[in-house]
């Protein structure tokens, strides 16, 4: 008996890493262009398939019999084959996106809510809506009334969802919308999981707007299918459980702190450990430009290097599941707090004054030179990091302090 997930691109999924969690049914990836559909539809060694984009109102024409929920929404993401070889399609996003809600305390009774975007997911949401009695549900779409540009319109809006791919990997860090536009908002829910904070999340949490991403919907709809496949009931706290799992396999550890606290070092070591990549951002720079850091500010001053730093901070933060060290200034520029913060958790390196490298270190000749750089940036070190290690002599020490630092994130 085969399952598995039906899209166009599916490089990126993370569906056979969550169904490998939830069950023992084999998981496979079924990357089909249009034409292929029917004979996929047909396949009779497929005892159940997931469909993500672009193909589930394809499932939903293909299907014999659908759910009231699938029927609904006009889509179906979970399909079976019935004992009589007929497929029967359900639409197990709406029951993600429930538990995405309430995970966020979001109740939908009486209250305005935004949804951005108006394809299969967004008709998900508008459902949910409905039914758990919100007031008014307005869809924001890039043509009709209710575009882009109406938005002051909808000022007192109590709840957004974002419900289109902006923001989402490799588009990373453009957001749909500027929060501030909307003072009532008492949360955010943004469908996409990739990265797992969204600008738009970031933004959110920058006004202390509850808020969550799409991870956990994506796992409760998997859970919820897993169970049609197997028909056997699976504990809603496999939810956290595999939210942990994943969010942890993902996440980033990004180092932070002043030039030559041996973040580069600790970074090397932690990867071993934890069999992750190192991404430098200061490397990163030297790579792409040729030259040493030295020679670029030598060259051509202190801004250009900066502009290279945004560039390769936007380029690490991007990534998942790697070590990133940063250069001691990165830090400095909103933009490239927004780019690391993205997919991680932020250590902060913290060591004496007396006891920092200078070498091939341009801006920190000397002990004033340094003192002078850690007034200005002690500030933003300490409230942007998620967690202070200080750096022992030993990086084996450090490094085993960070790691049960993040373990306890
Ligand atoms: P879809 O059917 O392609 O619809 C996306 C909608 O977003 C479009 O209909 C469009 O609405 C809007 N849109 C597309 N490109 C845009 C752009 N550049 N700027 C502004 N708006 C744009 O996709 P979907 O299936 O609804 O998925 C939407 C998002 O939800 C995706 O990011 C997807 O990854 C995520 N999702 C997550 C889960 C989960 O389990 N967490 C499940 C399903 C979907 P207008 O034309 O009206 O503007």
């Amino acid at each position: 008996m085969q399952y598995g997930l039906l899209g166009r691109k599916l490089s990126h999924s993370l569906s056979p890493q969550i169904h490998a969690l939830l069950g023992t049914y084999p998981y496979a990836l079924f990357e089909r262009e249009e034409p292929a559909l029917p004979a996929f539809f047909g396949d009779k060694q497929l005892a159940g398939f997931n469909v993500t984009i672009p193909y589930k109102t394809q499932a939903y024409a293909a299907c014999d019999a659908r759910s009231e929920t699938a029927t609904r929404i006009g889509a179906v993401n979970t399909v079976i084959r019935r004992p009589d070889g007929t497929l029967f399609g359900d639409n197990t996003d709406y029951f993600g996106f429930c538990q995405m809600a309430d995970r966020c305390g979001v109740t939908f009774q009486g209250k305005k809510v935004l949804i951005l975007g108006s394809g299969g997911a967004s008709r998900m949401v508008q459902v949910v809506c409905k039914d758990r009695g919100a007031r008014e549900i307005i869809v924001v779409s890039r043509s009709g009334k209710n575009d882009y540009g109406h938005l002051h319109l909808h000022r007192d809006a109590d709840i957004l969802v974002n419900a289109t791919p902006v923001g989402m990997y490799p588009n990373n860090l453009e957001a749909p919308v500027d929060l501030q536009q909307f003072p009532n908002l008492c949360a955010v829910l943004d469908l996409i999981y990739n990265p797992l904070r969204t600008a738009l999340l970031l933004q959110a949490e920058a006004l202390k707007i509850p808020c969550c991403n799409g991870l956990r919907m994506l796992v409760a709809q998997a859970l919820r299918s897993a169970e049609l496949f197997t028909g056997h009931p699976i504990a809603l706290t496999k939810i956290d459980e595999i939210c942990q799992t994943i969010e942890a396999t993902q996440r980033n550890v990004i180092l932070i702190g002043m030039p030559g606290c041996g973040k580069s070092t600790v970074a090397k070591a932690l990867a071993e450990q934890l069999h992750r990549r190192v991404l430098d951002t200061d490397t990163m720079i030297e790579d792409a430009d040729g030259r040493t850091i030295p020679q670029i500010f030598e060259a051509q001053g202190e801004a250009f290097f900066r502009a290279l730093e945004t560039a390769a901070c936007e380029e690490a933060g991007k990534q998942q599941s790697v070590i990133i060290a940063t250069g001691g200034g990165a830090v400095l520029s909103e933009r490239n707090r927004a780019a690391l913060k993205q997919n991680g958790v932020v250590i902060y390196l913290k060591k004496e004054l007396t006891a920092l490298a200078t070498d091939g270190r341009p801006l920190s000749k000397d002990i004033e030179a340094l003192q002078s750089i850690y007034q200005t940036r002690k500030g933003i070190y300490e409230t942007y990091a998620d967690g202070i290690i200080p750096v022992d002599p030993d990086v084996f020490v450090t490094t085993e302090r960070v790691i049960s630092c993040i373990c306890s994130l």
